[in-house]
């Protein structure tokens, strides 16, 4: 028989952009929570942005993860104190209002105001210090915006959770949750336990009693709670809920936006290894969005092998070379599923003829671009490709460009338990309390109906805020 190893009120599974607020706001209420996080605490500053030793510390399996499918879609989590937030690139953008609206009628969802929404996405800029930059956009930035602008297509920067004490644009200070909702939630009493995974809730007939945990050290504990919010992101959360026997809805959904990328090589050395450009196209916004990827020598390096032959003699280079990317709001959906002696589960996703079709005018409108903004040399990144140095070479894009032979992958992950009280399609209630149990709730990116075709966590921390609040408000005194 296992023993009770720790108590709570609330256990908060995962301590990203859904788990730390939520955790703060139940703290400072007075609950007595624990937050359990599956990866270590790094401090802000230890690990250089962007880098692989980053990879490595803070990303689930290192980054390398992939959704299968024709073609399979690459796809990354945080893993560490903060999850995605520690490791993103900041960009912060408001929930569209139409998509909140959009979500409030066609899955019904109970009290879901856009305007009430807009407040509390107020409330996350101000919390995380949302700003745009204080000085000069780096300059793989600076060229995205000028090949907008020559093209006379929508364009604008995109603020960040960042401050910047000294003044200099280089150097922000990401506000992510570490820096931000985490000391607060553990300031008003909240337990961090980190490299604490949750293998398994326990469950009575409608009701979960906590959860079995394993640390990294290889101890095993139980928590015993009054109620469980599950947090760990788009992917964990259904392969948490699937574990412990629940299934109706949970994890047949997951929405994300893919993305195609290319490397541009200009005539001067405008690579900044360490940070990512900020502005973003939207001329054909919310279907394709263009932007900067990160651009350290070993990601230039992953961008041109796709077509190694013909592009490596470029990668001496790489001082010259900056990374871009196309990214689509998908019509596909793709499937968690947990499987019986796997740690992780196996994902699928789904690309619609559409969504090819688009991701191939995404690449072509973005080498265009790159050329405007003054490249000598384009690398679209997927087997087969050609060199492009002239507007003549980008009908070769469309005539030689498949999805499958591209180098497919997205960061932006959600909707694997859609919130709604649409009870054939979601997993969660209008406000995350999984449908069938009274006291087990998720408050993270798996709720999203769909992917907001915008960077998500602006969307995830406004919801999260929301669905916390009315928690403490009506939830808590019924479980
Ligand atoms: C490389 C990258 C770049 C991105 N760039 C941006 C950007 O610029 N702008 C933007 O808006 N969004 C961006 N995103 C997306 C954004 O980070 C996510 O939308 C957001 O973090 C999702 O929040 P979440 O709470 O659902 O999950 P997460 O923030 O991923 O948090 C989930 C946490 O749960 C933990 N966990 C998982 N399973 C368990 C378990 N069994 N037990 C205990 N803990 C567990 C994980 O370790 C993780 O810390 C980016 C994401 C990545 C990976």
């Amino acid at each position: 028989m296992s023993t009770t190893d720790y108590r709570c009120d609330v256990l908060v599974i995962g301590s990203g952009a859904g788990g730390a607020p939520t955790a703060a706001l139940l703290a400072e209420a007075g609950l007595d929570v624990i937050v359990a996080e599956e990866g270590p605490w790094v401090d802000q500053g230890s690990v250089v942005p962007f880098s692989l030793e980053q990879m490595d510390r803070q990303y689930r399996s290192g980054g390398v993860t992939v959704a299968l499918g024709l073609p399979s879609v690459a796809y990354t989590e945080g893993r560490c104190a903060g999850g995605g937030t520690e490791v993103n690139s900041g960009l912060y953008r408001r929930p569209p209002q139409e998509v909140v609206e959009r979500w409030r009628t066609n899955w019904r969802i109970d009290d879901l105001d856009p305007d009430a929404i807009d407040v509390l996405a107020r409330e996350v800029e101000s919390a995380l210090s949302v700003q745009p930059l204080p000085g000069p956009a780096p300059a793989p930035s600076e060229r995205l915006r000028l090949g907008a602008e020559r093209l006379g297509w929508t364009h604008d920067e995109s603020p960040r959770w960042m401050t910047y004490p000294t003044g200099d644009s280089r150097q922000g200070q990401r506000q992510s949750m570490t820096r931000t909702y985490l000391p607060r939630a553990m300031s008003a009493g909240a337990r961090l336990m980190t490299d604490c995974r949750v293998d398994k809730l326990r469950l009575g007939a409608d009701r979960v009693e906590g959860a079995d945990v394993e640390f990294t050290n290889g101890r095993r504990a139980t928590i015993s709670c009054r109620a469980v919010i599950v947090c760990a992101g788009a992917i964990q959360t259904p392969a948490l809920l699937q574990r412990s026997g629940i299934r109706r809805n949970i994890g047949r959904t997951l929405a994300v936006h893919p993305t195609v990328k290319l490397a541009a090589r200009f005539t001067d050395e405008l690579n900044v290894p360490d940070d990512v450009p900020v502005h973003q196209v939207k001329e054909f916004a919310p279907d394709l969005s263009f932007g900067g990827s990160a651009s350290h020598p070993g990601l230039v390096a992953l961008a041109l092998l796709d077509q190694w032959e013909d592009f490596r003699d470029a990668v001496v280079a790489w001082r010259e070379i900056a990374v871009y990317y196309a990214a689509i709001t998908s019509q596909g959906r793709g499937r968690v599923m947990a499987v019986p002696g796997l740690r992780d589960p196996i994902v699928t996703y789904h690309l619609t003829r559409r969504d090819r079709a688009l991701l191939c005018s995404g690449l072509t409108r973005l080498a265009l671009l790159m050329l405007e903004a003054g490249a000598t040399d384009v690398f679209p990144s997927y087997r087969g490709a050609p060199r492009v140095k002239s507007r003549r070479d980008l009908a070769t894009i469309e005539d030689t460009f498949s999805a499958t032979r591209a180098s497919v992958m997205t960061v932006h992950l959600c909707s694997t338990v859609p919130m709604g009280e649409d009870s054939d399609r979601c997993g969660a209630d209008s406000h995350g309390r999984v449908h069938g149990f009274a006291n087990l709730y998720v408050n993270d990116a798996s709720l999203l109906p769909d992917a907001p075709g915008v960077n998500p966590q602006g969307s995830v921390m406004a919801v999260a805020l929301r669905n916390a609040r009315h928690f403490l408000a009506e939830g808590w005194s019924r479980v």
